[in-house]
């Protein structure tokens, strides 16, 4: 049996704290209140909580990053002055020990990146469900929240007809609107929007992104990797690998770009992005290798023999680069270390890995607490943040704030 260690409850304060949405931003926030002496009422709209936090667990659970916390603090652009004061409170270190606390011990991958050892998201959840039932928590499942009345109550659609509540302290952590079915569903923000809280429009955060690719091409290479390759939009450049979709592009190297390559495509409509499909070598090098006669080699087994590209690279080549092009050595080094690749729209919304947008900043003070609604939080991914993957999102849904009726 793993040790787990309960937070020590303070002494009831008397006062109530009701928790909408029990994704890991809302159990954090119960249990932080359980812990102040609040009791706590979790109310989810699904029929089991935490729904995306298992989806996150398929793919290994990145928890945080291990990166030094000045290089982690940068992750979080232009919102990291909002979030580290939080961050610097519980951050990495924290959270990794917060999961040995719940019997999950974590490990650091060759990334950098924090993984849970299981490599999945589920013992983490029933332990945590467990110490919240521990404290006292309560969870009403299939309890949707549709509002609030005109006594102010919140209101909530459930499959007995629908209930009011009332709190002390009210949390929303209702997520932000990617992958739908799992419960984040983004409608809170018309609610918002009425009670004259200002959101910013949800955006596709960690993102693929569309290509007019060839049926030629998505026959020979979908679900192919390309590495190791450089994107570069704009100032910003990544050194990683991505997949050839269908679609388009998507993968790690793509969603680490994606926020600069969504924000040119929506500003102007149109974005390309380069590649340099063989970073390790400069463009010299690259001439000179591919200046050599190539005898009776087709060009695509002189491209392997001479620069060491695979069968995916060499389409990519075939795909963007004018015949002309491919035939004189010097300019077909220079497309292969700087290749555009346009891409015609980013994926929809519901797909991407998380979403920028959300309550706007303006609207919430230091301790993410409704300006216009003192007693009413927002936490979590339905904030207008955005961070790439690597742990980042998690760590900046389970930052720590102070959680208590207050006005300026
Ligand atoms: C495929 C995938 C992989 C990911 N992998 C990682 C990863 O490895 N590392 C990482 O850091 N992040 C990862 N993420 C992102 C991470 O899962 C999210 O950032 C995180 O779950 C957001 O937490 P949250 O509590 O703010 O929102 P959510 O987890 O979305 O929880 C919100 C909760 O609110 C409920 N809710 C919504 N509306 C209502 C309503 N009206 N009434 C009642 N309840 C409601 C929802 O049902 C849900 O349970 C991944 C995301 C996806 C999609």
């Amino acid at each position: 049996m793993p040790n787990i260690i309960p937070p020590t409850p303070s002494k009831p304060n008397g006062k109530s704290a009701m928790i909408i949405g029990a994704g890991p931003a809302g159990l954090m926030a119960a249990e932080r209140l359980a812990g102040d002496g609040y009791a706590v009422a979790i109310y989810e709209g699904m029929a089991s909580a935490g729904r995306k936090f298992l989806m996150a667990g398929k793919s290994g659970l990145n928890i945080t990053h291990s990166e030094d916390l000045e290089t982690f603090l940068t992750r979080y652009g232009q919102s990291r002055e909002c979030l580290e004061p939080h961050l610097r409170k519980f951050g990495p270190d924290q959270i990794r020990q917060w999961c040995t606390g719940l019997g999950v011990e974590t490990f650091v991958g060759s990334s950098g990146r924090v993984f849970p050892t299981a490599m999945k998201a589920s013992p983490l959840l029933r332990a945590w469900l467990r110490r919240l039932e521990g404290l006292g928590c309560t969870i009403a499942y299939r309890h949707y929240w549709t509002g609030w009345d005109d006594n102010d109550n919140a209101v909530f659609k459930t499959p007995n007809g629908e209930i009011t509540a009332k709190s002390d302290i009210t949390v929303l952590a209702l997520g932000g609107g990617s992958w739908k079915r799992l419960g984040s569903d983004g409608k809170w923000m018309e609610i918002l929007n009425k009670a004259g809280i200002t959101c910013n429009p949800f955006k596709p955060a960690n993102c693929g992104f569309d290509v007019n690719w060839t049926d030629h091409l998505i026959e020979k290479c979908a679900g192919s990797p390309v590495k190791p390759v450089t994107l570069t939009c704009g100032n910003q450049s990544v050194r990683g690998e991505f997949v050839i979709s269908k679609n388009g592009i998507e993968g790690s190297a793509v969603y680490a770009i994606s926020a600069t390559l969504r924000d040119l495509w929506l500003e102007t409509g149109d974005a390309t992005l380069t590649l340099d499909l063989i970073p390790d070598r400069d463009l010299t090098d690259v001439t000179t290798r591919l200046s050599k006669p190539r005898g009776k080699n087709s060009l695509g087994n002189h491209l392997r023999k001479s620069l060491g590209l695979d069968a995916t690279k060499t389409a990519l080549i075939f795909e963007t680069t004018p015949r002309d092009i491919l035939n004189d050595p010097a300019k077909l080094a220079m497309a292969i270390k700087d290749l555009p690749l346009k891409i015609t729209k980013p994926r929809p919304l519901d797909e991407a890995i998380s979403t920028a947008g959300g309550v706007a900043w303006e609207e919430l003070d230091e301790n993410f607490q409704l300006i216009k609604r003192p007693g009413t939080y927002c936490l979590g991914e339905m904030v207008d943040w955005e961070a790439p993957t690597g742990g980042y999102l998690l760590s900046g849904v389970l930052v720590a704030c102070k959680l208590d009726k207050h006005t300026k």
